[in-house]
């Protein structure tokens, strides 16, 4: 992690008023590690500019508290939501995103000490107020999709 760290992937406010310990698993570390040095590090060098982490790992329970899916990458460590500290900067990691959809190698170094992961990009979602990324895990054969909350319950489009 060379912008982040993994405190910033681990903090919740849930977590803390209900007293739920939230402390990754090493393959969920791994998992984050992987997040950050093939996308948010770059993505962040890119943009030249801060990215906010709003959530990242959860364990079931702090999940189930805030009304994660039963699926949720975030589980896994091999999701993340974030925002740019500059709103202005929302255009340019959108557009990033579509341009890296067929990852470039600069974006492919794996982490330290993590073992090789099998892994590719899942989904980059657009909320108002902040984005999702996901990479999908061993064995997944879903390709990368790129998505835009409608706004309503579990409504997705393509974007
Ligand atoms: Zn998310």
């Amino acid at each position: 992690m060379k912008w982040f760290t993994l405190q910033e992937f681990t903090r919740s406010v849930t977590a803390n008023i209900r007293g739920l310990d939230n402390t990754p698993p090493s393959d969920a570390v791994c998992g984050l590690e992987w997040l950050c040095q093939r996308f948010l590090d770059p993505l962040r060098d890119a943009i030249g500019s801060p990215i906010i982490i709003s959530s990242g790992y959860r364990s079931r329970d702090l999940n189930t508290a805030v009304g994660g899916s039963e699926t949720s990458y975030h589980m896994i460590g091999l999701a993340a939501d974030f925002h740019p500290l500059d709103p202005d900067k929302r255009e340019a990691i959108v557009s990033l995103v579509r341009q890296s959809a067929e990852l470039s190698p600069a974006w492919k170094k794996d982490p330290d000490g993590c073992p090789e992961p099998p892994l590719h990009f899942h989904q980059f979602i657009q909320y108002p107020t902040f984005f999702h990324v996901s990479v999908a895990p061993e064995g997944s054969t879903d390709k990368f999709q790129i998505l835009r909350y409608n706004g309503f319950g579990q409504g997705y489009k393509k974007d």
